[in-house]
């Protein structure tokens, strides 16, 4: 791997069926730069990321199951994890250095372009309900756009069931979730996201997507399909000359496109406005659309 990037290490993988669409791979990743538990949401049970499937000195098939270094699926009484006897795949690994060999017919081609999302930790968004942001829906979104076909409002081309969010712990733009409470009680105050974080003295945005990167050439994916609406996130997926934005996938709010769906808060217009005139963000829809008579 590259010299400038963090060194991640994925240590355990796990099936989780979903309440709304097909079986994720969550993988859990440690790195050389923070104690957090960084995650990537994987879609496709072929997208393996190298480090967790490379093979460790003296440990046994039933090892590689518990971590979730197999192939296929687990059933009750398997015993091999690189082979899987149902489905009939088997995976390869180099001799010399234990490290998986990627064959079509069992791991995700490293030349397939891939739809991605980075996605920062937002607990109020995601868990609390917030219309403050549209951290939550968002995240759904990129969920549903992996998993099909085409989505029916957009016809914008999803993954087809391969796919990956990339689950960054950098909370608040990364100022931490105390620190974004208070940004809060200024935005109450009347000053702006971006204000808010400065007047904390903090950055308009702390984060930091190196960790991303390792961990999306971890899965072994080089061409990136961005869902994004950022035009900063664009340079910074991209590394060197392997790993690429080939495509950048808009996330227009829900709201935009359908008014009986989506988050309409007084608080997320504003949000989004400060995203747009602020931070740059390519947002296709001007955003005095439900407030003209207020804005500025
Ligand atoms: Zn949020």
């Amino acid at each position: 791997m590259t010299s400038s990037l963090p060194d991640v290490q994925c240590i355990a993988r796990a099936r989780i069926p979903t309440t709304h669409g097909p079986d994720i791979f969550l993988h859990l990743y440690t790195n050389d730069r923070d104690n957090k538990e960084h995650l990537a949401i994987v879609f496709g049970e072929d997208i393996r990321s190298r480090t967790l499937f490379k093979q460790r000195p003296g440990e046994t098939q039933q090892d590689r199951m518990v971590r979730g270094a197999y192939v296929g699926k687990l059933y009750p009484g398997r015993t091999v994890a690189d082979r899987d006897e149902r489905l009939g795949y088997s995976l390869e690994f180099d001799n010399s250095t234990g490290e998986l060999k990627p064959a079509d017919a069992t791991t995700w081609g490293e030349h397939n372009d891939t739809l991605v999302r980075i996605h920062s930790e937002c607990y109020t968004g995601e868990t609390a309900w917030s219309a403050r942001c549209d951290c939550g829906e968002q995240f759904d979104r990129a969920g549903r756009l992996i998993a099909v076909d085409e989505e029916a409002e957009t016809h914008i081309r999803g993954g087809s069931g391969h796919g990956v969010i990339v689950y960054l712990r950098q909370e608040g733009r990364g100022i931490g979730l105390g620190e974004k409470l208070k940004a809060y009680n200024l935005q109450d105050l009347g000053a702006d996201t971006v204000q808010a974080n400065l007047m904390l003295k903090h950055p308009a945005d702390a984060r930091d997507f190196s960790l991303g990167k390792a961990i999306l050439l971890d899965l072994g994916i080089h061409n990136v399909r961005l869902l994004t609406n950022n035009p900063d996130k664009i340079q910074q997926v991209q590394h060197e000359d392997i790993l690429r934005c080939v495509e950048r996938v808009p996330m227009v709010p829900i709201h935009w496109t359908d008014d009986t769906q989506g988050i309409d808060s007084k608080e997320i217009e504003g949000y989004l406005r400060t995203k747009i005139e602020r931070m740059g963000h390519l947002l296709q829809k001007p955003l005095n659309l439900h407030t003209q008579e207020s804005s500025t």
